[in-house]
């Protein structure tokens, strides 16, 4: 049970870390399988991934182990198929209650839902509850009520969670109906092969023959024109017929850069409902309700001291809780305040937690949808500078630079542009709601990955 567990532990935490794509690609199929004298010996599926292992997360998963196991002196990777089949038909088909699970990798072929994604074990409190009945109104009656449901919030703070909840509802409710859940990306990536393949109407086909469409990250759409073309055209077959689509995005319809605005027009035809931080209170209820689902129990000043150091981000909260609850099985013991503060320290002080100029500049550019050189480029263009003058802004107030240094960053300027740059943002700080939730979400951003 303990090779199991510590493995469990560590692709909760590095699942943290790294893009769930990258996370599928070189996890998958991976196990501990066999732990004597102090080493450690993962089994992986390739050549490939064995070298990704080592080079790049060796360090890591080392420190992983090692913080949970003392004894732990090395870790070795080998490739081996034939071991893991026989590995997996020995585990229990149905999980044991508490052990932690990558149903990431268990995602329904057809609809591309998670089944880890319900509307049970979705916990609702102020941040969340107008998002949440909107879900479950649209679960309840889909295609009638709100079309279309567009959900926004920061990262990691239940918009998958919910959308597939819904996804998962429609179904538990008439299994006939035609659920397909896909990221923009995703959808994104079909558009531009379909096309390379001369395959468009196969793929129109298949989006236009749902009774629930769920699109998740929207903000992906951003400058890809024909992408957006695509999507409003089976938007619109969708919508004419009476099926339901829902939306998500880091942010309101109108704060998407470079999306057509027919296609806007159409995001904001329905319902919009954001999710936003959780409160201490509900902080706690989740992770109260996350010990439960995984059997296991922590005293309140433990829960106390996370919910008080993660505030902004669920997965992390989970993240946090995943580690205690491996240490806790590995030492038959609960850990002590002081081992907890041990354990979630580095994922407390993460390097994806800090904020750099590159960091900052290159965020910026991201959520504007533009490229980096444009904004320490000279361009007057409105579209630029703005964005230009909100890093600037954030480079003073979230690293404290010096104005000339500023100034230096954004391709040599002087001081005095960045004082004023600065003093525009905070004096329209002040007069516009929507500059302070755009700032707001990305500074979330910087310091959430
Ligand atoms: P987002 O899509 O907004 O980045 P996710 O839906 O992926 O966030 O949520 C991140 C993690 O937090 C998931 O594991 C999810 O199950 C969990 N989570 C988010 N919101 C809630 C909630 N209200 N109750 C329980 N778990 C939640
Ligand atoms: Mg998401």
């Amino acid at each position: 049970m303990i090779k199991e567990e510590l493995w469990q532990a560590v692709l909760a935490q590095v699942q943290l870390d790294i893009s769930s794509a990258n996370f599928a690609t070189w996890f998958k199929n991976t196990a501990i399988v066999s732990y004597k004298d102090g080493q450690i010996l993962v089994c992986v599926s390739n050549s490939f991934a064995k070298e990704w292992l080592e080079n790049k997360y060796g360090k890591t998963i080392f420190k992983i182990l090692y913080n949970l196991d003392k004894d732990i002196k090395e870790v070795k990777y080998e490739v081996g198929k034939s071991e893991l089949k026989t590995l997996k038909r020995s585990q229990p088909a149905i999980p044991q209650p508490g052990q932690l699970e990558f149903e990431e990798f268990k995602i329904d072929k057809e609809t591309h839902l998670n089944p880890r994604y319900t509307f049970e074990n979705f916990i609702v409190g102020p941040f969340n509850e107008l998002a949440q009945a909107a879900g479950w109104a649209v679960a309840k009656k889909p295609g009638l009520v709100y079309n279309p449901l567009f959900i926004y919030g920061g990262v990691g703070l239940g918009k998958t969670h919910l959308l597939q909840a819904v996804g998962n509802a429609v179904i538990k409710n008439s299994s006939q109906k035609k659920v397909k859940y896909i990221p923009a990306e995703k959808f994104t990536a079909g558009v531009v092969s379909s096309i390379k393949n001369h395959d468009m109407e196969n793929f129109k086909t298949k989006y236009r023959a749902t009774d629930v469409l769920i699109l998740d990250d929207v903000q992906f759409l951003a400058g890809k024109e024909k992408t957006q073309e695509e999507f409003f055209h089976t938007f619109n077959s969708l919508y004419e017929s009476n099926k339901q689509i829902i939306l998500s995005s880091d942010r309101p319809p109108k704060a998407i850069p470079a999306l057509a605005e027919r296609l806007r027009s159409r995001f904001e035809g329905g319902m919009i409902g954001d999710i936003s931080y959780p409160d201490y209170e509900t902080r706690i209820a989740i992770l109260k309700a996350k010990c439960q689902e995984k059997g296991v129990g922590f005293p309140d000043e433990i829960t106390d001291y996370i919910a008080t150091n993660i505030q902004k981000n669920i997965r992390e909260l989970e993240g946090a809780l995943n580690r205690l609850v491996a240490y806790q099985k590995i030492n038959n013991q609960a850990p002590t305040l002081e081992s907890s503060k041990a354990l979630l320290k580095s994922l407390l002080l993460s390097p994806n937690r800090v904020a750099s100029p590159k960091k900052i500049i290159q965020i910026v550019a991201e959520f504007y949808d533009l490229k980096e050189k444009d904004l320490i480029s000279s361009s007057r263009k409105k579209e630029i500078v703005r964005p230009r003058q909100i890093a600037m802004f954030l480079l003073r107030g979230e690293l404290k630079s010096s104005y000339p240094f500023i100034g230096r960053k954004f391709g040599g300027k002087d001081h005095t542009t960045a004082i004023h740059s600065c003093e525009k943002v905070v004096k329209e700080l002040d007069e516009d709601e929507n500059l302070s939730n755009e700032i707001g979400l990305i500074k979330q951003r910087i310091y959430s990955g």
